[in-house]
């Protein structure tokens, strides 16, 4: 059954046309469970209909022509209840529908599951025997297992075939339209430049070859270069090589020499199809074959085919020459690598969009800093094949459209001119206190973290950095930084903001922020190796990062040290131990430094509890709502399919954040708040409200919440606050807040706030 479930979801998972696939594996399913009929039905939004798209017992005629109504027959009925239907004798249904022509008639049992992604129901699955009686449980069973694993390939295939014209009712749509996560505000058009990752069977999708010729030449160059090269490593090693590590060497060569392998790839080339998928599509084939099969060893094999296939992928990749991101280009991709981040930070990008990450990853976190419309987690998005083509980015919904129609098209540049216009309106108020209309001050600081946000940040009159992310230049890198560059990076920022206070945090590693050359691979990363706890099991590291600091802020001293992702006093003894030996150190040397204020970030539940405690010890604390909200609503930052439950405007987030404020208060040491709730004029409203009096943000988000406190008394803020914090919802909190600044005549728009 396994082996079915495995062979059905990859042949819908590599398809090109959904329909044909959809044919096989009706065809598979019927086989496989010893049925006389396999029929899936799928809802067409566009003619409102079940449509009947493949079926193997039933008339092929049928097929394409059959639909139903949201209201017709069992299949409508399985579709309206959500839950599988196993009947012994299905047209003594109340719901029973007749259709003439469709063949049905000699099949009494019916077990119908539908096919839900996301809560949306896609379509409807159905088996069927002559003889009557219900279907066995494990049958139900499997049926459901199979239904929920081809829809979220349906709803990609679908999405695929949109895109390539081979949609479900045929005909091209316009203004198709990619759900994802909004990650930046702001709506871009332009074309997409296409991220893929090298060697990476995976990722390759179809695409017409536009020289077959060429593409066949490419393809046996290909398979010719991996030839000798495996030769040429087989030589060598020979006399080092256990045997049975020579005999893999030469059933590598064997596979590509022997013909077999090489011309199903010609035969998908002279179809049409580039080299790059044809060979993907073989090698899947390959993989699949030996994965299925029971022999431990044989199935291993799977893993020496899915080597050879990246090997020679790999070369047929290097033939195409590397397009260098053309100006104003739309970035779309699985993520956003760091090999980009200097394209960023030129400006020179329109948009980006990823299909994996939410609004809180640190890519969509770079590209509110650098203003740059983002999308993310964009799951059904078919990327692989868009390189080139126009697109639009609308940043505040969380959508992406493709083919646009010209009302679209227009609606978008009107958009683009209005946000321009907006912008510019905001620029006259950089030079005015930040306080709000009663005269409560404000203190406005940035975050940081790549050279260009000092330029960007200076110009919106910011009173300094709450949080410098120093692992951004670390991710910049080949290897760590030594102390001397480090050193250098962390002067200019002190230099750019002094007298103003920086807040340089300690590397943060660890959860979706990697480094290419120091890996850390864990199931759960986010509840695992991050932050402080690796720079203390690193003191080295935490040692050279400290010096650097200490070193940098020579004669300035606007340096503050704040430490990631505390969870115990005992984690800020240590770390108040390490700096304090790096000052004495220094100081030997005679760099004659002074002990920095230390702070603490509170982003882990635990430390909302233990601000008191922290107050004995450290100058400061900084909130990371970011974090703080992941952790307490146990909802993974990173994850699209969670992100609607990911609010930091949550009721039981603000609880916490009241806590926290108060407990620094009675402490008696600062608090500030440098997640991204900050920079949300709403978020920053309801901290005002909450007592927060020092926010931290992107650049990008300073003037337009500098515009909101100074049109808001602190006293409203407060009042509003409370009432908050009695809520349940985080969508009536949001509803709330909106309302209550509409009414205070605070127009929504020019703060950013799109209506709902
Ligand atoms: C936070 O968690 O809120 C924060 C500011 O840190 P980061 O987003 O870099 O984890
Ligand atoms: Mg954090």
């Amino acid at each position: 059954m396994l082996h079915l479930l495995r062979q059905v979801v990859e042949e819908v998972n590599s398809t090109r046309d959904l329909q044909a696939s959809l044919s096989t594996v009706v065809g598979r399913i019927r086989a496989g469970m010893n049925v006389q009929v396999c029929s899936v039905f799928l809802w067409d939004a566009h003619v409102n209909r079940y449509v009947l798209m493949a079926t193997d017992g039933l008339s092929a005629e049928a097929i394409g022509k059959v639909t139903l109504t949201q209201n017709e027959g069992l299949i409508a009925l399985v579709g309206k209840r959500e839950e599988p239907l196993n009947l012994s004798d299905a047209t003594r249904h109340p719901n029973y529908h007749h259709i003439p022509g469709l063949g049905e008639e000699p099949f009494k049992s019916l077990l119908a599951v539908p096919i839900i992604h996301h809560r949306k129901v896609l379509g409807v699955m159905t088996i069927q025997r002559s003889e009557p009686g219900r279907f066995e449980d494990t049958e139900e069973a499997f049926m459901v297992t199979l239904s929920a694993q081809l829809a979220g390939v349906i709803a990609h295939a679908e999405a695929t075939g949109a895109l390539s014209g081979l949609n479900l009712m045929g005909g091209e749509q316009l203004d198709v339209r990619f759900a994802g996560v909004a990650g930046s505000q702001g709506v871009a058009i332009g074309n997409a430049h296409v991220l893929v990752p090298p060697s990476d069977l995976d990722s390759v999708r179809y695409r017409p070859a536009r020289d077959i010729n060429a593409e066949l030449v490419l393809f046996e160059n290909a398979l010719a270069k991996v030839r000798s090269e495996l030769t040429a490593t087989r030589e060598r090693l020979r006399s080092e090589l256990r045997p049975e590590e020579l005999a893999l060497f030469n059933v590598y060569v064997g596979i590509l020499e022997d013909r077999a392998l090489g011309d199903s790839v010609v035969e998908l080339i002279n179809q049409g199809e580039w080299a790059q998928s044809a060979l993907a599509t073989v090698m899947r084939r390959y993989i699949d074959h030996f994965e299925s099969i029971e022999d431990d060893y044989l199935r291993e094999r799977a893993a020496d085919m899915r080597d050879l296939g990246r090997r020679v992928l790999s070369h047929l990749q290097a033939s195409v020459p590397e397009v260098a991101i053309p100006d104003h280009a739309i970035l779309v991709g699985e993520e956003i690598s760091p090999t980009v981040f200097g394209d960023l930070a030129a400006g020179r990008i329109a948009a980006i969009v990823c299909t994996t990450g939410s609004a809180n990853s640190h890519v969509a976190i770079l590209a509110r800093a650098l203003a740059i419309p983002t999308i993310m987690g964009v799951q059904e998005l078919p990327w692989q094949g868009l390189q080139g083509e126009e697109l639009v980015v609308d940043g505040y919904r969380g959508h992406v459209y493709y083919r646009l129609s010209a009302e679209k098209r227009q609606y978008f540049e009107t958009i683009c001119k209005e946000e321009a216009e907006r912008e510019a309106d905001l620029e006259s108020l950089t030079d005015e206190a930040s306080e709000t209309s009663d005269g409560v001050a404000i203190s406005l600081m940035v975050n940081t973290g790549l050279q260009t946000d000092v330029v960007r940040s200076q110009n919106k009159g910011a009173d300094g950095v709450g949080l410098f992310r120093t692992e951004v230049p670390f991710m910049m890198r080949d290897r760590f930084p030594s102390e001397d560059e480090q050193a250098k990076i962390y002067r200019a920022q002190l230099e750019a903001f002094a007298p103003l206070p920086v807040t340089m945090r300690m590397l943060d590693v660890g959860g979706d922020k990697s480094l290419d050359y120091f890996p850390i691979v864990e199931d759960n990363p986010f509840l695992g190796w991050r932050g402080i706890r690796v720079m203390l099991d690193h003191p080295e590291l935490f040692m050279v990062q400290i010096r650097a600091m200490l070193r940098a802020s020579l004669g300035l001293n606007n340096l503050k040290v704040m430490l990631p992702m505390v969870t115990s006093v005992s984690e800020v003894e240590e770390a108040l131990a390490i700096i304090h030996r790096a000052v004495l150190e220094l100081n030997e040397e005679g760099v004659s430094v002074t002990l920095p204020e230390v702070g603490v970030m509170v982003e882990v539940p635990s430390a909302v509890y233990l601000v008191k405690e922290f107050a004995t010890q450290i100058d400061f604390i900084s909130v990371g709502s970011n974090d703080l909200t992941q952790y307490l609503l146990a909802v993974d930052r990173n994850n699209p399919r969670v992100a609607n439950i990911y609010d930091s405007l949550h009721p039981a987030v603000l609880k916490a954040l009241k806590m926290v404020v108060d407990a620094a208060h009675e402490g008696g040491i600062p608090v500030s708040l440098c997640g991204e709730l900050a920079g949300d004029p709403l978020g920053a409203v309801t901290l005002v409200g909450l007592g927060y009096r020092n926010l931290s943000m992107s650049s990008s988000n300073l003037l337009r919440v500098k515009s909101v406190l100074r049109q808001i008394d602190s006293d409203w803020a407060h009042t509003i606050a409370s009432g908050l914090l009695h809520l349940d919802d985080p969508k009536v909190v949001r509803s709330t807040l909106r309302l209550a600044l509409r009414k205070a005549g605070i127009p929504l728009t020019d703060i950013g706030i799109l209506p709902s």
